[in-house]
């Protein structure tokens, strides 16, 4: 499937077998996500760009290399999306996070936006969008979308599970974007919901 990378570390696959168990309760599932987080976030900052600073060790100066942790920025969607900003902050704590509020209408299963705080400086970062479960691909696509209208381009998508189907929408209408995701599940029910998938991640997160 193009525009898709599966991490495929045991690991990463052993805690999200975790997360899908409906006996997981919310502690351990938000440990869990925020694990999954850490584990995702080093695999998709490889390319992470460095810069050479200058510091003093105990025995004289040296010229080292840093991550250039403010080019990146964070957007969660709400409300799931804050799950995973913990395991991503510990590993890029100059980060920038913005957040996007979008729910998902149950009727008509759109988009809607309520909340939008993206930093200015966005345009000029790597942007990932935190979405834990990419369903329908209409919230993931519309997010992508009010980004680049903010003049954001270098954009990556961070997921747990996504549907087949998800990914296919989202790459239709943006193929410039690369979606990471630890399982890509073949159906949706009629709700929606991706099967087996986890159930609703935010109420599995924040216990509602
Ligand atoms: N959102 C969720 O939390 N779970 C799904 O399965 C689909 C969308």
């Amino acid at each position: 499937m193009k525009n898709v990378i599966i991490f495929e570390h045991p690991l990463i696959q052993h805690k999200l077998s975790m997360l899908r168990d409906k006996n997981t309760k919310t502690k351990e599932f938000r440990e869990l996500v925020t694990e999954i987080a850490m584990l995702s976030g080093y695999e998709i900052t490889k390319g992470l760009p460095l810069k050479e600073v200058d510091i003093e060790t105990p025995v004289g100066p040296a010229r080292v290399k840093v991550a250039d942790g403010d080019k990146i920025c964070l957007i969660p969607i709400l409300r799931a999306g804050l799950g995973m900003v913990d395991g991503m902050i510990r590993l890029l704590p100059m980060a920038m996070v913005g957040h996007l509020g979008l729910y998902r209408d149950k009727a008509t299963l759109k988009p809607v936006l309520y909340y939008c705080n993206i930093p200015e400086e966005a345009a000029d970062c790597e942007v990932v969008v935190l979405e834990p479960m990419i369903a329908t691909g209409g919230t993931t696509s519309e997010a992508i979308a009010i980004l680049k209208e903010k003049g954001v381009s270098k954009i990556k998508v961070l997921s747990l599970i996504a549907s087949a189907e998800g990914i296919e929408y989202v790459a239709e209408r943006h193929p410039d974007i690369v979606m990471f995701c630890c399982a890509i599940d073949d159906k949706l029910n009629d709700s929606a919901y991706i099967v087996p998938g986890l159930g609703d991640a935010g109420d599995r997160l924040f216990g509602t």
